[in-house]
Protein backbone atom coordinates (compact mmCIF):
# COMPACT_ATOMS: atom_id res chain seq x y z
CA UNK A 1 0.00 0.00 0.00
CA UNK A 2 1.37 3.65 -0.95
CA UNK A 3 -0.17 6.52 0.03
CA UNK A 4 -2.02 8.31 -2.95
CA UNK A 5 -1.59 5.36 -5.12
CA UNK A 6 -5.30 5.15 -6.92
CA UNK A 7 -4.45 1.87 -7.34
CA UNK A 8 -4.03 0.80 -4.37
CA UNK A 9 -6.93 2.93 -3.03
CA UNK A 10 -9.17 0.73 -5.49
CA UNK A 11 -7.72 -2.58 -4.25
CA UNK A 12 -8.02 -1.59 -0.70
CA UNK A 13 -11.65 -0.44 -1.73
CA UNK A 14 -10.97 2.78 -0.64
CA UNK A 15 -12.17 3.62 -4.07
CA UNK A 16 -15.23 1.36 -4.98
CA UNK A 17 -14.47 -0.50 -8.38
CA UNK A 18 -16.05 -3.26 -9.83
CA UNK A 19 -13.46 -6.20 -9.60
CA UNK A 20 -14.17 -8.30 -12.94
CA UNK A 21 -11.56 -10.80 -11.65
CA UNK A 22 -9.44 -10.90 -8.22
CA UNK A 23 -7.61 -13.52 -6.54
CA UNK A 24 -4.69 -13.16 -3.82
CA UNK A 25 -1.76 -11.56 -6.24
CA UNK A 26 -4.14 -9.48 -8.34
CA UNK A 27 -7.42 -7.75 -9.69
CA UNK A 28 -8.98 -7.11 -12.75
CA UNK A 29 -10.97 -3.87 -13.49
CA UNK A 30 -12.42 -2.21 -16.52
CA UNK A 31 -10.76 1.14 -17.59
CA UNK A 32 -12.30 3.96 -17.10
CA UNK A 33 -11.03 5.46 -20.30
CA UNK A 34 -10.96 2.55 -22.51
CA UNK A 35 -9.41 2.62 -25.66
CA UNK A 36 -11.11 -0.31 -27.60
CA UNK A 37 -14.06 -2.11 -26.93
CA UNK A 38 -12.49 -4.31 -24.51
CA UNK A 39 -10.09 -2.28 -22.04
CA UNK A 40 -8.54 -4.41 -19.04
CA UNK A 41 -6.60 -3.47 -16.67
CA UNK A 42 -4.51 -6.33 -14.33
CA UNK A 43 -2.74 -5.14 -10.87
CA UNK A 44 -0.73 -7.01 -8.47
CA UNK A 45 -2.29 -6.08 -5.07
CA UNK A 46 1.61 -5.65 -4.10
CA UNK A 47 2.55 -1.89 -4.44
CA UNK A 48 5.31 -1.92 -7.42
CA UNK A 49 5.99 1.65 -9.62
CA UNK A 50 7.08 0.10 -12.65
CA UNK A 51 8.18 -2.35 -14.74
CA UNK A 52 11.75 -1.18 -13.64
CA UNK A 53 11.24 -2.08 -10.11
CA UNK A 54 10.68 -5.87 -10.86
CA UNK A 55 13.09 -8.23 -9.34
CA UNK A 56 13.47 -11.67 -9.63
CA UNK A 57 10.82 -12.70 -6.43
CA UNK A 58 7.93 -11.26 -8.82
CA UNK A 59 8.58 -13.39 -11.81
CA UNK A 60 5.93 -16.02 -10.70
CA UNK A 61 3.57 -12.78 -9.94
CA UNK A 62 3.88 -11.49 -13.92
CA UNK A 63 3.87 -15.10 -15.36
CA UNK A 64 0.61 -15.34 -13.55
CA UNK A 65 -0.33 -12.44 -14.68
CA UNK A 66 -0.36 -13.28 -18.04
CA UNK A 67 -2.43 -16.44 -17.71
CA UNK A 68 -4.76 -14.37 -16.06
CA UNK A 69 -5.04 -12.20 -19.07
CA UNK A 70 -5.49 -15.21 -21.36
CA UNK A 71 -8.33 -16.17 -19.37
CA UNK A 72 -10.00 -12.70 -18.86
CA UNK A 73 -9.78 -12.29 -22.90
CA UNK A 74 -11.54 -15.88 -23.27
CA UNK A 75 -14.21 -14.30 -20.81
CA UNK A 76 -14.24 -11.24 -22.51
CA UNK A 77 -14.83 -13.26 -26.14
CA UNK A 78 -11.54 -11.49 -27.50
CA UNK A 79 -9.12 -14.44 -27.78
CA UNK A 80 -10.32 -15.64 -31.20
CA UNK A 81 -10.19 -12.05 -32.53
CA UNK A 82 -6.65 -11.05 -31.20
CA UNK A 83 -5.77 -8.54 -28.68
CA UNK A 84 -2.87 -6.70 -27.16
CA UNK A 85 -1.24 -6.85 -24.15
CA UNK A 86 1.31 -4.10 -22.74
CA UNK A 87 2.94 -2.34 -19.95
CA UNK A 88 3.73 1.54 -20.11
CA UNK A 89 6.62 1.81 -18.46
CA UNK A 90 7.28 5.59 -17.17
CA UNK A 91 6.69 8.71 -18.38
CA UNK A 92 8.39 8.45 -21.86
CA UNK A 93 6.49 4.83 -22.04
CA UNK A 94 2.76 6.79 -21.64
CA UNK A 95 2.82 5.24 -17.95
CA UNK A 96 0.41 7.88 -16.18
CA UNK A 97 -0.79 5.33 -12.74
CA UNK A 98 2.65 4.60 -10.99
CA UNK A 99 1.54 1.07 -10.12
CA UNK A 100 2.52 -1.60 -11.78
CA UNK A 101 -0.50 -2.76 -14.74
CA UNK A 102 -0.83 -5.17 -17.79
CA UNK A 103 -3.07 -3.32 -20.33
CA UNK A 104 -5.40 -5.98 -22.17
CA UNK A 105 -6.82 -4.14 -25.04
CA UNK A 106 -8.81 -6.23 -28.15
CA UNK A 107 -12.33 -6.95 -29.16
CA UNK A 108 -11.36 -5.27 -32.43
CA UNK A 109 -13.23 -6.37 -35.53
CA UNK A 110 -10.52 -6.67 -38.12
CA UNK A 111 -12.20 -10.08 -39.41
P1 LIG B 1 -1.06 3.93 -17.87
O1 LIG B 1 -1.10 5.10 -18.79
O2 LIG B 1 -0.50 4.30 -16.50
O3 LIG B 1 -0.38 2.71 -18.44
O4 LIG B 1 -2.56 3.45 -17.68
C1 LIG B 1 -3.37 3.92 -16.66
C2 LIG B 1 -4.77 3.60 -17.07
O5 LIG B 1 -5.58 3.64 -15.92
C3 LIG B 1 -5.35 4.59 -18.07
O6 LIG B 1 -5.74 3.90 -19.26
C4 LIG B 1 -6.54 5.20 -17.34
O7 LIG B 1 -7.65 5.40 -18.18
C5 LIG B 1 -6.83 4.19 -16.24
N1 LIG B 1 -7.35 4.73 -15.00
C6 LIG B 1 -6.88 5.82 -14.34
N2 LIG B 1 -7.58 6.01 -13.21
C7 LIG B 1 -8.51 5.02 -13.15
C8 LIG B 1 -9.53 4.70 -12.21
O8 LIG B 1 -9.73 5.34 -11.19
N3 LIG B 1 -10.30 3.61 -12.50
C9 LIG B 1 -10.10 2.85 -13.62
N4 LIG B 1 -10.93 1.81 -13.79
N5 LIG B 1 -9.14 3.14 -14.53
C10 LIG B 1 -8.35 4.21 -14.29
ZN1 LIG C 1 -0.19 1.28 -5.44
Amino acid sequence: MAADCIFCKIIGKEIPSEFIYEDDDMIAIRDINPKAPVHLLIIPRKHIRSINDIEAVDEALLGRMMTVAKGLAVKEGTDKSGYRVFFNVEKGGGQEVFHLHLHLVGGFDRG
